[in-house]
C-alpha cells in the first residue's frame, strides 16, 4: 500500500507563505496531478513529500508511515524532473542501472531489471547507445527508466514533459498514462498545463497562491468548478464569466441579469442582493432566434467542424462554440441561449461556487 496522506501541510520561506495548510489523500495506485500557474506552490509541495524540503508544519504519511521528517533516501520515492539529468558519459544501460548499482543490488538482478525496464519503455534497442545522441523523447524514456527500475513505492514527477515539443509531448502523455496503468504505482505529477492534467489524472488538485482551490476528478473540475479561479483556469477557450448584481431564493431556476432572465438549474441557497458571476462554457451556448440575451458577432475562429464565435453582449464579450456550418456574419445580431443545467453561479466577492 502506498497511499499518500498530506495533512495541513504548510511551508513558509521567511515572511512568504509558499504552501498554505494543504490537505489531500492520494489513494494507492492513483495518478494525482497538482495543477496551477507558476509559483502557486506545486513544486514545494512535491519536494516536501519527497523529503527534499522540510515543512514548516503539517504531516505527511506514506503507506501509513509518518515520514514528515524522514530523510529523502528513506522514503522509497523516485523523482523525475523536467530537465532529465542523465549522465552524459554513460550509455543508456549504465544510466538506467545507476540507482541499483548505488544500492548494491546483485549484478544478475540488475541486468534482468534493466532488460525488463527497457522492454516496458520499448528502448531495448538503445541500451548500448550513448545518451548524448538520443532524441528528446528517448532521453525522457531513459530518465523514466532510471526511476521505474527501482520499483519505488511512489513516483514524483515535476513537469517531466516541459522540455519536449508539442508532438513529442502528446506521444509521452499517452506513454506515461499507459506506463502508469501497467505499473500501478502511486504517482504525483506537477504541471501548469491543463491538457496534460486532464489527459492523465485520476484526481487533480488545482492550486492557486499556495492553496488548493479544488480537489476532484478531471470531469468534476471541468463541469463543476469550485471557484472562479478554477472556472477561469480550466477550459480552452475558458468559461465565459458574466458579472452582475442579483438575488435568488433556494429552489429558483433562473436569475435576472439586468432585464434578461437566464435559466440556471436549481439554486441551492438563498442569495440576498449581491455581486454574482454566471459561468457558462462556450460549448453550452447556442445561437438562436430570440434567446436569453442578444449578442453582436465580432468575429469567428474556424476550427474545422466547429467555430468559436466572439459576441458583444450588454454584459461584455462572450464566446460560443458552435457548428462550423452555422453561418455568422461579422456585425450580425443574434440571440444567445445557455443550457441551464450547464450554467454555474459564483459569489462575486469570495469567488466560491454557489451550490
Ligand atoms: P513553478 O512551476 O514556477 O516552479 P510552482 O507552483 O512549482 O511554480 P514553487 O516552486 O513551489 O511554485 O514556488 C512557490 C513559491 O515559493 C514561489 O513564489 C517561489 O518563489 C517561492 N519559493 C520556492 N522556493 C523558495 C525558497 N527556497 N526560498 C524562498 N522562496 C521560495
Amino acid at each position: 500500500m502506498a497511499e499518500i496522506r498530506v495533512e495541513k501541510l504548510h511551508k513558509a520561506f521567511g515572511a512568504f507563505t509558499a504552501v498554505k495548510e494543504s490537505s489531500f489523500t492520494v489513494a494507492d495506485g492513483e495518478f494525482f496531478v497538482m495543477l496551477g500557474p507558476s509559483g502557486c506552490g506545486k513544486t514545494t509541495t512535491l519536494r516536501m513529500i519527497a523529503g527534499l524540503e522540510l515543512p514548516t508544519s503539517g504531516t505527511i504519511t506514506l503507506g501509513g508511515e509518518d515520514v514528515t521528517f524522514a530523510r529523502a533516501s528513506r522514503r522509497d520515492i523516485a523523482f523525475v524532473f523536467q530537465l532529465f539529468a542523465l549522465y552524459p558519459h554513460m550509455n543508456v544501460r549504465a544510466n538506467i542501472s545507476y540507482p541499483l548499482r548505488n544500492q548494491g543490488v546483485a549484478k544478475a538482478e540488475i541486468a534482468a531489471r534493466v532488460e525488463e525496464t527497457a522492454r516496458i519503455l520499448r528502448i531495448s534497442h538503445l541500451l548500448d547507445r550513448s545518451v548524448s545522441g538520443l532524441s528528446s523523447g528517448d532521453r525522457q524514456r531513459v530518465a523514466l527508466g532510471r526511476a521505474i527500475v527501482r520499483k519505488p513505492l511512489a513516483f514524483m514527477m515535476d513537469e517531466p514533459l516541459g522540455a519536449l515539443d508539442t508532438e513529442m509531448r502528446e506521444v509521452m502523455i499517452g506513454e506515461l498514462r499507459a506506463l502508469h496503468d501497467r505499473l500501478g504505482a502511486t504517482t504525483i505529477y506537477v504541471t501548469h498545463d491543463q491538457h496534460e492534467a486532464m489527459a492523465m489524472a485520476d484526481k487533480i488538485a488545482v492550486m492557486n497562491r499556495g492553496a488548493i482551490e479544488q480537489f476532484a476528478t478531471p470531469q468534476e473540475i471541468y463541469d463543476r468548478p469550485a471557484s472562479l479561479f478554477v472556472a477561469d483556469f480550466i477550459g480552452q477557450p475558458s468559461m465565459n464569466l458574466i458579472r452582475f448584481h442579483g438575488a435568488a431564493r433556494r429552489g429558483d431556476t433562473a436569475v435576472a441579469i439586468g432585464e434578461h432572465p437566464v435559466g440556471v438549474g436549481r439554486i441551492g441557497a438563498d442569495l440576498t442582493e449581491r455581486a454574482l458571476v454566471l459561468g457558462v462554457r462556450p460549448e453550452h451556448i447556442r445561437l438562436v432566434d430570440g434567446g436569453v440575451m442578444p449578442g453582436r458577432a465580432l468575429g469567428a475562429e474556424y476550427l474545422g467542424t466547429q467555430q468559436i464565435v466572439t459576441l458583444e453582449t450588454p454584459y461584455g464579450a462572450v464566446r460560443a462554440r458552435v457548428p462550423a456550418d452555422r453561418r455568422v456574419d461579422r456585425g450580425e445580431l443574434v440571440g444567445l441561449d445557455f443550457l441551464p443545467e450547464r450554467v454555474s453561479l459564483f459569489d462575486g466577492a469570495s469567488g466560491a461556487a454557489i451550490p
